[in-house]
């Protein structure tokens, strides 16, 4: 299917709301029926009419539809977080005394499900380097239930391969999830590759706006309904009508805000790699990259997101550096329309920052929709004080 008609056309029918150009916010509650029958069948499965809106509803609906085809999945849901979505994909799956093996380093909140929760409820997880196959098959266990993969993760890069891991998992029954954030849909589709199971925060590129929090979770229609009647509804965990419309709109202009960022992040780092106080920038298209060619393999590009290791001996040095860039902002998150710059240090206290461990010098860098040039100054200007 082409990504012009999934962007533009797909699941919308306009006939339905006034020949409207853009698709209305559907903001209510509760849908009306006019027969038992009818009841009764929404009664019996939530998906598969207007009911309520905690489980389907006219708005969402479309954003299903164009995500799921994005995808190259059998159906979509949408959740009012990425969380959320990482969440209802782990528990759907996961039963009392079942193991998980998850790459290092998962975002944040994954890890705090996999170490602080999941334990509470008997299911265990082992953590390994997902750079290496043989880690994979060597942390099986009987009754490993789940491998949860992040590829790249957002703040290293570190990539899996997602093929080999994907039949791995397939001749044992095991489920495969993987966090596709970094890429969206446009750069990397797993479920091509095998994979059971696609996550992302479209808090990120898909709203890109910096305005909207929310997640999707892409797959086989059997697992997304067992997950829609237990872990949506239950949960309450839908997407709201208005925050899946910012998303829609968001939609409309993701292959012209990646194609731009992408050419921009190019030059930003092409111009990084060569400065003095910049030791090196970790980038799964960087020709330094370790596993450029498995990003070449199955991404066709990547995106604004980057880390720096800065040369600088002090924490104060990286703040002040930090604070003279005029133009990108210290905040979380990334994949709005705003530069970003987060730097390691700004998590630790000062007296134990050593600027002997690479770590403390990184700052992770998001490249907005401004000019190349515009940001190139302004990093020259900021790298001039470190
Ligand atoms: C932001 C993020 C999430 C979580 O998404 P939210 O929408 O913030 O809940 C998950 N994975 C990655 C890689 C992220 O960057």
């Amino acid at each position: 299917m082409d990504i012009s008609h999934i962007i533009n056309e797909l699941g919308e029918d306009r006939s339905l709301y006034f020949n409207a150009v853009a698709p209305p916010i559907v903001q209510a509650s509760n849908f009306v029926f006019d027969s038992f029958e009818d009841l009764r069948k929404a009664f019996e499965d939530e998906d598969s009419a207007y009911l309520y809106s905690r489980g389907k509803n006219p708005t969402i609906e479309i954003l299903r539809k164009k995500l799921a085809a994005l995808d190259g999945a059998e159906d979509a849901l949408v959740f009012n977080s990425g969380a959320s979505a990482i969440f209802a994909s782990v528990l759907a799956n996961v039963k009392s005394g079942d193991h998980i093996i998850s790459v290092d380093k998962p975002y944040s909140w994954a890890w705090r499900m996999f170490d602080r929760m999941l334990p509470r409820f008997g299911v265990t997880t082992t953590y390994i380097d997902g750079t290496d196959i043989g880690n994979f098959r060597n942390a099986l266990r009987p009754e490993t239930a789940i491998i949860y993969m992040e590829s790249p993760n957002s703040n290293t890069f570190e990539l899996q391969d997602l093929q080999a891991v994907a039949s791995l998992a397939k001749e044992r029954g095991i489920i495969t999830i993987v966090d596709n954030s970094y890429s969206s849909p446009l750069h990397q589709k797993p479920i091509s590759l095998g994979i059971d199971m696609v996550l992302q925060s479209a808090t990120k590129y898909l709203g890109g706006h910096s305005d909207t929090v929310a997640g999707v979770l892409t797959g086989k229609k059997d697992m997304l309904n067992k997950i829609f009647n237990e872990q949506l509804l239950n949960n309450g965990s839908i997407i709201s009508p208005f925050n899946a419309w910012l998303i829609l709109r968001g939609l409309r202009t993701l292959p012209v805000r990646l194609e731009h960022i992408g050419k921009t992040t190019e030059k930003v780092i092409a111009f990084l790699k060569s400065h003095p106080k910049i030791e090196r920038v970790i980038f799964p298209f960087d020709s330094d990259f370790p596993q450029l060619e498995l990003a070449k393999k199955q991404m066709t590009g990547a995106c604004g997101l980057f880390t720096i290791v800065l040369k600088a001996d002090s924490h104060h040095a990286i703040e002040r550096f930090t604070y003279s860039l005029k133009h990108f902002l210290v905040a979380v998150s990334w994949g709005g329309h705003e530069s970003l710059i987060l730097p390691q240090a700004a998590g630790l206290a000062p007296e134990d920052f050593d600027p002997i461990n690479e770590r403390h010098r990184m700052a992770r860098v998001y490249i907005g929709l401004e000019d190349a040039d515009f940001l190139i100054r302004d990093f020259e200007q900021a790298l001039a004080v470190l």
